[in-house]
């Protein structure tokens, strides 16, 4: 008999099946339907020996210690700050917005106090900041927004800024200084031999016994277990019974590129041209030595993979009544960002994982006192 069946080998299976065998002695049978483990962060040597993301280009950072330190207990870092330019008009600028993109943009040579200046002569005035259309036009103006992010946002997910929640494009920020990193986390580094490795550590405990290329469905009622952990779609676990969730897809065409890089930097963006979103040069993320590269092109789709979930009011309703029937579900936890509909990074999801287990730890000690009171989900 398992104490618990995890579905899904991602971070937030991998993270609660790793914390409840060494920490609390359980047996747990994880479970994905893919044939590999590490979810979305998988990845893997092609064909000519060069370290790739199966699932798109993946960048840790964190402003959380506690995350940062819990994941090194599974692989030695590189430290890596991921840079992204955008093709823009013709050239190739910095993204996020800052002193230098304004400056190359448009032929100026701009301080930081006249760059905020500039910004506050654009910014058109939103009272109150509701769509990711607000969040960009009301600090840079209509320009900026229809340059760098209108025709990427509608690319990638098919539907208008003023129609997705302000999380999305708050995501990259507006800088008045000439810092041209991606992220400013304190925390930024590539686990040095992949992510698949860091997640082969993880689950290697004895008590875990990892089964692929196995849906949930196939074996929940043959194999005998106390719990479930549950981290695919939670609109698929409870058989769409208030309709479909929507989630992103994105297919992905990989190249082998024979020269050192590709291109100036770990991505470019392509905004306003081009059907794919972005080019990821994969060398600069892993650090690997060798004489070719290996590049990945996004190319956003409905159908597919489910891989984002979709910040907007109307998908929030829906999943708020899927959160309350998981909340009825006896020894079950939804956990990651498919079974919780959150567009979290990976830290989030160990972050969330991390709480997740210290909550049923809490629960069962209490159990054991005879004062049990129920987890509330994430
Ligand atoms: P997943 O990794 O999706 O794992 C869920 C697993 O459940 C999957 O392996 C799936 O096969 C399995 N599963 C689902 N249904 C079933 C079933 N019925 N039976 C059995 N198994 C099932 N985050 C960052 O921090 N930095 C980045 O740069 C970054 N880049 C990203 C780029 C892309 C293109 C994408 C899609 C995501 C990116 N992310 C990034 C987000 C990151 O991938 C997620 O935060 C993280 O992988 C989520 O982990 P998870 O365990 O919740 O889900
Ligand atoms: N975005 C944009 N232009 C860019 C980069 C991002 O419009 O050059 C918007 C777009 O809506 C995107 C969101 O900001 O989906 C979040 O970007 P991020 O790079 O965080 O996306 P992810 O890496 O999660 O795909």
């Amino acid at each position: 008999m398992f104490d618990y069946l995890i579905v899904g080998a991602g971070f937030a299976g991998s993270v609660l099946a790793e914390r409840l065998a060494s920490q609390a002695g359980k047996k747990i049978l994880i479970i994905d339907k893919r044939e590999h483990i590490a979810g979305n962060a998988y990845d893997y040597y092609n064909e000519d020996g060069i370290l790739i993301h199966k699932y798109g280009p993946h960048i840790f950072h964190t402003n959380s210690k506690e995350v940062f330190d819990y994941l090194g207990k599974f692989t030695p870092w590189r430290p890596y700050e991921h840079k992204v330019l955008a093709s823009v008009d013709g050239q190739l600028v910095p993204i996020p917005i800052n002193l230098n993109t304004i400056n190359e943009l448009y032929g100026l040579n701009l301080n930081s106090s006249e760059v905020e200046t500039f910004f506050a002569s654009k910014a058109e005035p939103i009272t109150r900041v509701q769509t990711s259309e607000d969040v960009v036009v009301g600090k840079v103006g209509r320009e900026l927004y229809e340059k760098f992010f209108r025709g990427y946002t509608r690319k990638m997910w098919d539907l208008d800024p003023s129609e997705l929640d302000a999380s999305v494009t708050a995501r990259v920020p507006t800088r008045t200084n000439r810092d041209n990193r991606y992220f400013t986390d304190t925390y930024q580094s590539m686990p040095l031999h992949g992510y698949t490795y860091m997640f082969q550590k993880m689950l290697s405990h004895p008590n875990i016994k990892v089964m692929l290329n196995t849906d949930y469905k196939e074996i929940i009622d043959i194999i005998p277990h106390k719990q479930l952990i549950y981290t695919g779609p939670i609109d698929a676990y409870f058989n769409y019974c208030y309709g479909k969730l929507p989630y992103r897809s994105l297919e992905f065409k990989f190249e082998t590129i024979d020269a050192d890089t590709f291109q100036p930097t770990g991505t470019v963006n392509y905004p306003n041209s081009q059907a794919y979103t972005r080019i990821t040069d994969f060398k600069y993320l892993t650090g690997q030595k060798h004489a070719k590269t290996a590049v990945v092109y996004e190319f956003p789709q409905a159908e597919g993979d489910p891989y984002y979930p979709v910040p907007r009011p109307e998908n929030a309703e829906v999943y708020k009544k899927y959160q309350q029937l998981a909340a009825t579900v006896t020894n079950t936890y939804f956990a990651g960002r498919l079974a919780t509909y959150k567009y979290y990074n990976m830290d989030q999801v160990v972050a969330q994982s991390l709480t997740l287990f210290k909550k049923i730890m809490q629960s069962s000690e209490q159990h054991l006192n005879g004062k049990a009171t129920p987890i509330l989900q994430a």
